[in-house]
């Protein structure tokens, strides 16, 4: 195999493995390696993260409950009207 078929190869296994971690419902990470800074896998797509990411990810889940909580599906971004049959 050339240089560039490897290449070309390697090219398609990252685009496949991205594509597949971004298309995951939702990420469920278990701990891998517990020393600093720690490494998080996904059971369901196999998304591999540090301490620093899973950090981040989780921060942005809780933000995500609480503006869904506060201003409903459409994050307050957009006029909702309300269902006046409810
Ligand atoms: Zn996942």
């Amino acid at each position: 195999m050339t240089k560039v078929q490897t290449t070309h190869h390697l090219n398609q296994a990252i685009e496949a493995l991205m594509t597949r971690q971004d298309t995951c419902p939702l990420h469920n990470f278990e701990v891998v390696e517990k020393d600093f800074p720690m490494r998080f896998v996904c059971s369901k797509c196999g998304a591999e993260v540090d301490g620093f990411e899973m950090f981040w990810y989780t921060k942005g889940i809780e933000h995500g409950i609480k503006l869904f909580s506060h201003f409903g599906p459409t994050g307050g971004n957009e006029c909702v009207t309300p269902n006046e049959n409810l």
